[in-house]
């Protein structure tokens, strides 16, 4: 089969590999449709190249490390010990796999997995192989299309779960650095949860006006405006209950801190790469009396299910965020495009 590997730093390629055998609680999945992602990016950029084919199990190939975690596909082979799924499923999986069985696991927790859970790999290919298939994968509805499908296994769980673990209620003012895929996922999901005045920030024209369709009231240029006296301004000095972070630098998550008001809530949801430190001003009135949460993509098969529900009979409609489509023998020029943040684009689907 053919997969989309990192043979080097930066650098891509379309292989000829062998079709992955299902381990005992595995699926094997012929892919349907895969995205790029830039957690994608983070991998193909900036991971160490001594690592290429590590430290996760699924990457495991000599040639480097398989690319992509975000797809959906029919089932195409079952492991001895999967009981929920057959082939010809259609199905999606969360993009990190939880083994169901370390303490974290069992209280609840699959996104922080301390057993032998890991980040998916490798659906950028013909056929991917899911680990702990039974915890992680779910079967997709037919009336989900395979684009906003594929949103669930990471990008949107990522930006709700941004929403959540702030706790944003009914009417709450929210505030969301970068409008990035995850960024909008945040924007649509606070929106969809009922917030108040939400306001959105970035430096890239299209990404704001797609944020104003995802149902942001005020956008905010940051290349052109001081985005911390804008959203102070507008809420009368007090900052907002949330701010976002979807992005992962230092200024968006100071921005953030900037911006919230007293037992307000920072949740930081961007994946900060090389950048090995973030600072703070601990001076007031920033600082005391906030909350600073992290979060990665909640996962697992509930997740799964519960983000289906809603994009089945919800009020969400994310099939914007698609800006490209590709086949997989033209992946490598798409990841440079990504790369560039070129033509407006936001999410790239690969099908086979
Ligand atoms: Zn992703
Ligand atoms: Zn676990």
């Amino acid at each position: 089969m053919r997969a989309c590997v990192k043979t080097d730093m930066k650098k891509v390629e379309l292989l000829d590999i062998p079709i992955p055998e299902p381990g005992p609680r595995d699926i094997v999945v012929k892919m349907s449709l895969s995205a790029i992602c830039g957690t994608d990016m983070h991998f193909l950029d900036e991971f160490p190249s001594e690592l290429l084919a590590g430290p996760y199990p699924n990457s495991a190939i000599p040639q480097g490390m398989l690319m992509g975690h975000e797809a959906i596909g029919i089932v195409h082979a079952v492991g001895e010990d999967v009981t929920r799924f057959q082939p010809g499923d259609r199905v999606i999986a969360s993009c990190f796999t939880a083994c169901g069985r370390c303490p974290e696991c069992l209280r609840g927790e699959p996104a922080i997995c301390t057993g032998d859970g890991t980040l998916l790999f490798g659906c950028q290919a013909e056929y991917y192989r899911v680990g702990h298939a039974d915890l992680s994968a779910a079967k997709v509805p037919e009336g989900v299309t395979d684009e906003v499908a594929v949103l669930a296994t990471d990008i949107l769980s990522t930006g709700l779960g941004a929403v959540e673990r702030a706790g944003a209620s009914i009417g709450d003012s929210v505030a969301v650095f970068a409008q990035g895929p995850v960024g909008l996922c945040a924007t649509a999901g606070a929106r969809a949860r009922g917030c108040g005045l939400l306001i959105a920030v970035d430096t890239i024209p299209e990404r704001l006006e797609m944020s104003r369709r995802f149902g942001a009231n005020v956008v905010i240029n940051a290349a052109e405006k001081d985005a911390v006296a804008e959203i102070m301004a507008l809420t009368e000095g007090r900052g907002v209950a949330v701010a976002i972070e979807a992005v992962g630098t230092q200024k968006t998550f100071e921005s953030c801190t900037q911006v919230v008001r007293r037992g307000g809530t920072v949740s930081s949801v961007g994946l900060y790469g090389l950048t090995t430190e973030l600072s703070m001003a601990t001076l007031s009135p920033t600082f005391l009396h906030r909350n600073i949460v992290t979060t990665l993509a909640p996962s697992g098969t509930l997740r799964m299910e519960a983000l289906l529900n809603l994009l089945n009979h919800g009020s969400l409609d994310l099939g914007a965020l698609f800006t490209h489509r590709v086949r997989l023998e033209e992946v490598a020029p798409a990841y440079d495009l990504f790369r560039n943040r070129e033509g407006g684009v936001l999410k790239i689907a690969v099908t086979p």
